[in-house]
């Protein structure tokens, strides 16, 4: 679907050579939204943006994408027919969020490389050609597109560089490094100056578990085969990092994120990712009747599930935290359970103190609300970085890949929150998993970033230093500015060979 014509646009200073840069993101939210501001970054550089995506998934962020075409920015939506039918899934379940179950997700991921000779038709027609593919890693299938196009391809890593040099460095680590014993504590391997200590559950690349091991080769194979990677993250947060992860792999290597910062207006972040199951307005009023940096905000991002214990637990230990809080539950977590007991008395008993919230929010309009104090989150990465970018310190809680060395980088390395420290054994938090936070650990942790204590002070004062940092890294002569100016000047010589 064509949404946008490129008569009277002024290119921007490219020239003849209008770059036309073609996003593949992996359908899971918490993929597309990065995807989606990307291409707003792209396009405010005057590149045309093509985002590949699916009906499903176009509709959760045409809204925005409408807006942003309506502002002059050029982006376009490719739908390709997803194929359900084939694979064995209901029809319309084209993101992660929108399997009826588990068990499905073979077949998700048996779906996803089928989108190729569509894709590659798709791409042969369009005008003005494209000049790239910028794919999730989650997506390896897209190196033949790409081969099959003759185009540069770069990979999009949803998680820290931080996660991608860790889990890395502990797969590639000696015997002598890595315990054969899963339980085991070490020490990440190849950090100079660092000492990182994690069990090898904790420390998995993306899909390393069994049965997946074929996906996992082809992730590793992409990424290997790439022309370059692309980061959402900043210079000033992750540079050690960066420069380790750039020096293994011998590609260029951009940093240009916070992307959340691809808007500033508060109407883009309300319709960001998906429709709001509550009128923002609701949300926004209750934050400003309270005082600056005094409400704990909660969410487990989009694909985390908690045994209704453990809800149990955050609510009693946010209730005795005295203060204020929101509370967003998913409805895959609002099990009978949880319904039973919030109606039972807690949501009466807090009703003055918090508000709950069932379903989709617009969580970068929350944190960057004056009255949010803390975050406890899930530390999916685009939690963690949104928190970042609004000065917001975090309380953590990981559940699975990538989200454990996150916490480790923001705790430990930054020092910008605290761990509720789970009694985490196995590589999944599930719905089944019991008895791995209290809630003491809940109230303990809110104290630590939000109390009066000195070491709660420094934690809040050196999260406020890294928002200001994120967001000067994005404007016009700071690092990921400037990153994103040599990514595209490395496509526009491309071209030009
Ligand atoms: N998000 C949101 N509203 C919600 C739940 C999630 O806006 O109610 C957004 C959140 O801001 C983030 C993304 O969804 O951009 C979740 O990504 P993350 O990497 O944090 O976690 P995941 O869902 O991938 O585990």
């Amino acid at each position: 679907t064509d949404r946008v014509t490129l008569e009277g646009d002024s290119g921007a200073g490219y020239g003849q050579l209008k770059p036309h840069f073609v996003l593949v993101p992996f359908f899971a939210q918490g993929h597309v939204i990065p995807m989606i501001d990307l291409a707003r970054l792209l396009a405010a550089r005057g590149i045309l943006v093509t985002v590949v995506s699916t009906p499903s998934n176009s509709s959760r962020f045409k809204p925005l994408v409408d807006r942003a075409n309506a502002a002059g920015l050029l982006i376009r939506i490719a739908d390709l027919c997803f194929p359900c039918a084939e694979v064995g899934l209901p029809d319309g379940c084209e993101n992660i969020d929108l399997l009826p179950s588990r068990d499905l997700v073979s077949n998700f991921f048996a779906a996803l490389p089928k989108l190729k000779e569509p894709l590659v038709r798709y791409l042969r027609e369009q005008r003005p050609e494209p000049s790239c593919l910028v794919t999730d890693s989650c997506m390896p299938w897209t190196r033949d597109v790409a081969a099959e196009l003759r185009l540069p391809r770069f990979v999009f890593h949803g998680p820290s560089c931080f996660y991608m040099l860790c889990s890395r460095n502990v797969a590639a680590g000696s015997p002598e490094q890595v315990p054969a014993d899963a339980l085991q504590p070490f020490l990440v391997p190849g950090l100079p100056e660092l000492k990182v200590e994690v069990i090898r559950a904790q420390a998995l690349r993306l899909f390393d578990v069994p049965g997946r091991e074929k996906l996992r080769d082809q992730v590793i194979e992409a990424e290997a085969t790439a022309d370059g990677i692309v980061f959402n993250t900043f210079g000033e947060m992750e540079a050690p990092f960066l420069d380790l992860y750039q020096k293994t792999l011998g590609k260029p290597i951009w940093p240009i994120g916070p992307f959340c910062f691809a808007s500033q207006e508060t109407q883009d972040a309300v319709l960001r990712g998906n429709k709001n199951s509550v009128d923002a307005r609701r949300i926004s009023d209750w934050l400003d009747s309270n005082d600056p940096a005094s409400v704990i905000y909660v969410s487990f991002g989009t694909i985390t599930t908690n045994s209704y214990s453990h809800m149990f637990e955050i609510g009693l230990g946010l209730e005795a935290s005295h203060r204020p809080f929101i509370w967003v539950i998913k409805p895959v977590d609002m099990s009978p359970e949880v319904d039973h007991w919030l109606a039972g008395g807690f949501e009466e008993r807090t009703r003055s103190q918090g508000l709950i919230l069932t379903g989709w929010v617009p969580q970068m309009m929350i944190l960057s609300h004056p009255a949010v104090g803390a975050f406890l989150t899930h530390c999916g990465w685009n939690s963690s970085l949104e928190a970042v970018a609004a000065g917001v310190p975090v309380i953590t809680w990981p559940h699975f890949w990538d989200q454990f060395l996150n916490e480790k980088l923001v705790v430990e390395v930054l020092r910008i929150g605290v761990a509720l420290k789970s009694q985490m054994k196995t590589p999944f938090v599930s719905r089944e998993s019991e008895g791995l936070i209290g809630r003491a650990n809940v109230e303990r942790a809110v104290e630590s970033v939000m109390g009066d204590g000195e070491e709660a002070e420094q934690i809040r004062k050196r999260a406020r230093a890294m928002g200001v940092e994120a967001r000067k890294a994005m404007k016009p002569g700071g690092t990921s500015y400037e990153s994103l100016s040599l990514m595209i000047q490395h496509v526009l010589e491309f071209g030009n060979n």
